[in-house]
Parts: structure tokens; sequence; C-alpha cells
């Protein structure tokens, strides 16, 4: 790893730089409410990525996985006499540079690859955009109460899912280069080679990060956990009876990745969208006989946590479907909070983890019983 230093001042011309080779995309002021929030988008030229920001209520997602994506156009043809065809969709060719996302949302993209490059199935648009993007991170050292993500892995300043980690010292960013397309970044952007003085600067600057973290929560009971115990409904119907299923967690969630598939036709001209869902609406899981398996509101609540919680690492053995951003937490308008469900669902696993070994080692083990 190679320590980088660039003088605040050297940014905005850095950046102006890397955007001959990359695209680059960054936090800006959103234009409808600059003062109140900023949000990743792709920059036009002139524009530099704004390091001071300190959160986004939306996830950078939309960079890897837009909101709405042209999959396909399609063209019906009048009086039947040519066949209908096809069109794909073009991809941009510059590689995209994401500058200044935090080190957690950057795992949350790993989360998010696990489901759209697997064995059974390879996305080409997602894969086409995560295999050429470069991952510049900006360390959290403006932490919100509700940011719990080193109790899921992984943290302020994690660098395990980035390509350059920087962070803002008064005067300048100071940061490390962690693979080769960070080396190719920074030589695209002139970064200045940092001294072994910024390297302990970084090292000190994580360590007093973490320090002032908040223990997250405990979910340690869930991997052992009976899928069915956790599934039933009695605990369920209590916890999620504030819920509203306005579907802003999911929408905000960096590790989310439900969508929809619609056709929209003009005339004879048709183009086929991919959009972002959530599981929290009736609709999603409607099916076309009327039927709907999470009729239910609690039942749709259930199945968030649940996929989360357990079926995701279930299937991936790779921990739980959360960073610990705190972004679902922040934007819940009736002020449900992951960290309880996963106490209360953690509670549970344990309290028949413990009941189970005490019906062994208390000489009332049901086989036994049922033997004799
Ligand atoms: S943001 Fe809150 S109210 Fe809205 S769907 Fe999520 S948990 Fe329910
Ligand atoms: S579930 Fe909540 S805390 Fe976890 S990654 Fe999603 S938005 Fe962040």
């Amino acid at each position: 790893m190679k320590p980088i230093h660039i003088k605040k001042e050297a940014f905005g011309p850095a950046m102006a730089k890397a955007m001959e080779t990359y695209a680059v995309a960054g936090p800006v002021p959103d234009r409808e409410d600059a003062k109140r929030r900023h949000l990743f988008r792709c920059l036009e030229k002139g524009e530099t990525p704004d390091l001071e920001y300190t959160a986004t209520q939306l996830s950078p997602k939309a960079l890897l996985f837009p909101q709405a994506e042209t999959m396909f156009r399609f063209k019906v043809p009048s009086g039947g006499k040519k066949a209908p065809f096809l069109e794909a969709e073009s991809f941009k060719e510059r590689p995209l540079a994401v500058v200044g996302i935090r080190p957690y949302d950057a795992r949350a993209f790993d989360m998010l690859t696990l489901n759209f490059d697997s064995k059974d199935y390879k996305d080409p648009f997602f894969l086409k955009r995560c295999h050429q993007m470069v991952r510049v991170g900006l360390a959290d050292t403006t932490l919100k109460d509700t940011n719990f993500s080193t109790a899921c892995g992984t943290g302020p300043f994690d660098t395990t899912a980035l390509d350059i980690l920087l962070a803002k010292t008064e005067d300048a960013y100071i940061g490390t280069v962690i693979t080769a397309k960070g080396k190719s970044f920074a030589a695209a952007a002139g970064f200045e080679a940092g001294s072994a003085e910024d390297t302990k600067a970084l090292a000190r600057m994580k360590q007093e990060a973490e320090s002032r973290m908040r223990p997250g929560p405990d979910f340690s009971a869930l991997a052992d956990a009976d899928t069915l115990d956790l599934h039933g409904e009695d605990h369920w119907a209590r916890l999620a009876f504030s819920c509203i299923n306005c579907g802003s967690c999911t929408f905000s969630c960096p590790t989310c990745w439900c969508f929809d598939i619609q056709d929209e036709v003009t005339g004879n001209d048709g183009v086929r969208l991919r959009l972002w869902d959530t599981c929290m609406t009736d609709l999603y899981s409607a099916h076309a006989s009327g039927h709907n398996p999470r009729q239910e509101r609690f039942k749709r609540f259930r199945n968030r946590f649940m996929h989360k919680l357990k079926y995701f690492p279930d299937k991936y053995g790779q921990g739980i479907m959360c960073v610990g951003c705190g972004r679902c937490i922040d934007n819940c308008p009736v002020g449900i909070d992951i960290r309880t469900i996963i106490g209360e669902m953690n509670a549970k696993a344990a309290g028949a983890a413990k009941a189970a070994g005490t019906a062994k080692t208390g000489g009332t083990d049901k086989a036994t019983e049922a033997a004799s």
C-alpha cells in the first residue's frame, strides 16, 4: 500500500485531470435541496466531488444498479410484414471512478455483486459497470450515532472493497493506494506520494473514529438458529406494528437489490426497463392469480429482516446482508431501528438454543423420552 497526500487546493485540478481518462462520480449538493442534502451522481466537466460532505440520504448504489435502467428497445412494425426487432442499449466506454464513497458502502457493492454475478446468472448490465469501476473511498470521520458498520465486519476506514482510501485532514486528503486499479487512477489524477507520517496519521484517525462508535447489535446466535423458529409469527406482528410499508428503508439501503421489469410502449416503439422495487409493498409479491402470500403487512416486514439476517447469511456464508450504514434507521418515518430487530431476533435464537441445551443436559432429552 502506497501513501498519498493531496493538498485540498490541488484536489479539484486532480479531478479535472482524472476526467480526461475516467468518467467521475461523487458526492455533490443535491440541485433540488443543496442546503440539506448531498447525493452521488456522475459529474459533469468542471464539477468536483465534495469531500467535505457528511452523509447522503441515498447510498451510491444507483451508480452500479440504477434506479431505472433501459435493458433494450424494441419496435413492432405495422402491417405485420416485417418481424419485430430488438435494439441493445449501448454502454458508455470510459471506466467510472466513484470518488468519495464510504468504505462500508463499497462493501455493500460487493454484496450486490453476489446477487448479480452468481454461478447461475451473470447480469451483463451490472457486470460491465462493476468490472470497470474504480472505488476511491473517503474514510468516515463524521459518523452518525446510527452507524454500526464495525459490528457488521466493515467500518469507517475499511479498505477491503476499495482501490484507494482517502481521509480528510484540515488542509489535505491523505490516504493509501490499495490495488493496481487504484494505482492507475492515482497516476491519471496526478496524486502526490505521501510519507510515513501520513500512514501513521491515517492509523491514528482510524483508531480514533472506531473508538467513538457505540457497540453494535449482537447477531451471533442467528447463524445456528432454526429458520422456522425465527420465522414464527408471534413476535413479527408486534415488531411490525408501526411499519407503514413505505419502502424508505429499502430504497435508501445500499444492499437491497429488489427490482421489477416493465415494458413501456408508445405507438410501435417500446422500451424494457429494470426499476428498483421494494419487498415492503403488497404488489411486490402479488401473483398474477390475485393470490398474495404476503398480504399482511407484518409478513412483508418479516421478509425484509429474514432476508438480511438469516436467508442471505445461510445462502452465502458471508455475514448478514447489512453494512451498518444506519440509513434505514435515519429514514424510517416511524422510528423502526434495525438494531432493535436484530437484538430481538438474536435473543429469540439464543433463548431457543439455551432451551435445547437445557433439555439435553437436564435429562429431558425428547429423543430419550420418546425411546423409553
Ligand atoms: S422505512 Fe420504516 S415504515 Fe417504511 S417500510 Fe421501512 S420499516 Fe416500514
Ligand atoms: S439494512 Fe439499514 S443499516 Fe443495514 S445496510 Fe441497509 S440501510 Fe444500512
